[in-house]
């Protein structure tokens, strides 16, 4: 396996170390393989908002299980989940379920694509869309850049079609649209960014953004991968009352299995085969068993109750953290939106990709390491969310906040 991992940032690459074998996990606690306990802030990216060995999707998995893992036809299940969807998203009139958000992303892109006529597409630097050709290129310099692959492999055509902003600028998307008039098929944006640390969007942007698509008949896409059923239970979209043409989702939507869905306006999805010209399918999409767990998990959700009583924890939190920050001496920006969160090592404030290269890594390792040997486990790199969930305790987060004011301290002394 490269790396010894399944997936890169797991590796511990920028926080130092060897990553950490888990055995299993209990509510907000993971046990690793030497039998230590850590309170988690990853919740697996972010997919488990109701923590792990949630009995109600445990109990969900195995009825489904028992019935047969799957069918590679229509079941009763999607048609349950697809409706929850739909309730929920007020811009989702149609979906498609896929196996993960990088398919989900992909395949929206494809089809903004196909509806409009167009090649390009603009996205955000910093901004994470999985680990699509086309969407694998970051930063350049300036307002506006013509994408460079930021991994070998990708063709240089193909980065060529996406065009990179600076998040939170509207006047660089103004540019890009007067700069490649008719060719421009969709705005992607993760409307709250969550894979450059957390930066929540400005009073604005996400509604400018909609006009300026609108205006130039391009799509606007949200990625709520991370977002969705996250930040509301109708996602960020409801949150800051902007609707996307198309909404790509994953995460929470499994409640820990592996499913992806993309949707939206109806006349856009139904270009989708075989209701339309559009390919894109999956042996595996719809899947019962993973149909069952995001089912139990979307409902678990139902009650908007769930999603106060996180925030709140997650206020407590992050509070807690920037005054034992502050009181240690260490400077730091902290963001929150709902239950993610993001400890910045830097005075900020933070509100692009550009800002977060100010950032001092080798705090936030030294950081990392304090926290996790004293039992917190918080995502292993600077430029990640951090999650609450709805098994996280008072408690544990009291005691995570007595470990934050030990590491703060032992990054002062360091530094
Ligand atoms: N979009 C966003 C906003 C994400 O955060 C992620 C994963 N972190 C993806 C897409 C890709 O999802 P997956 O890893 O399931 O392919």
């Amino acid at each position: 396996m490269p790396g010894g991992v399944s997936s890169p940032v797991r590796a511990f690459k920028t926080v130092g170390g060897t990553p950490i074998y888990f055995a299993r996990g209990a509510g907000a606690v993971l046990t690793d393989l030497d039998g230590n306990e850590y309170i988690d802030y990853v919740g697996s990216w972010g997919a488990l908002m109701l923590g792990h060995a949630d009995d109600r999707i445990e109990a969900a998995i195995g009825k489904a299980t028992a019935r047969g893992t799957s069918f590679g036809a229509p079941s009763e299940l999607e048609t349950h989940l697809a409706e929850l969807i739909i309730a929920r998203l007020p811009s989702v009139e149609m979906v498609r379920f896929v196996s993960s958000g990088t398919e989900a992303t992909m395949s929206a892109v494809r089809l903004a694509r196909a509806a409009t006529g167009r090649d390009q597409i603009i996205k955000c630097a910093g901004c994470y869309h999985g680990h699509v050709d086309a969407l694998l290129v970051q930063a350049g310099s300036g307002a506006m850049t013509l994408g460079v692959p930021s991994s070998p492999g990708v063709p240089r055509g193909t980065a060529a079609d996406t065009i990179v902003v600076p998040f939170n600028d509207l006047a660089a998307v103004e540019q890009a649209f007067a700069a490649h008039p008719d060719t421009i098929a969709a705005m992607l944006v993760e409307p709250i960014a969550g894979n450059m640390g957390l930066i929540p969007p400005e009073p604005g942007y996400l509604q400018g953004l909609r006009g300026l698509c609108d205006r130039h008949g391009a799509l606007l896409i949200f990625d709520e991968v991370m977002t969705g059923f996250r930040v509301s239970s109708g996602g960020a979209q409801t949150l800051y009352d902007v609707r996307p043409d198309l909404t790509c989702l994953g995460k929470i939507l499994g409640g820990g299995l592996p499913v992806g869905a993309y949707g939206g306006r109806q006349d856009l999805m139904s270009m989708i085969a075989p209701a339309g010209p559009v390919y894109q399918a999956g042996t595996l999409s719809g899947n019962p068993v993973c149909m069952a767990a995001g089912i139990a998990s979307l409902e678990a959700l139902a009650d908007a109750q769930v999603y106060e009583t996180i925030e709140q924890k997650a206020q407590t939190l992050a509070h807690g953290l920037q005054a034992a920050a502050s009181e240690a001496g260490v400077s730091t920006y902290h963001t929150r939106v709902g239950s993610m969160l993001c400890v910045f090592f830097t005075s900020g404030p933070v509100r692009n990709h550009a800002d977060t290269v100010r950032c001092d890594v080798q705090a936030f390792g030294r950081f990392f390491h304090e926290m996790l040997s004293r039992g917190v486990y918080v995502p292993p790199a600077q430029f990640e969310s951090w999650f609450v969930s709805a098994a996280h305790t008072d408690e544990q987060v009291a005691t995570t906040l007595s470990a934050a004011a030990a590491a703060f301290g032992a990054v002062a002394k360091a530094t």
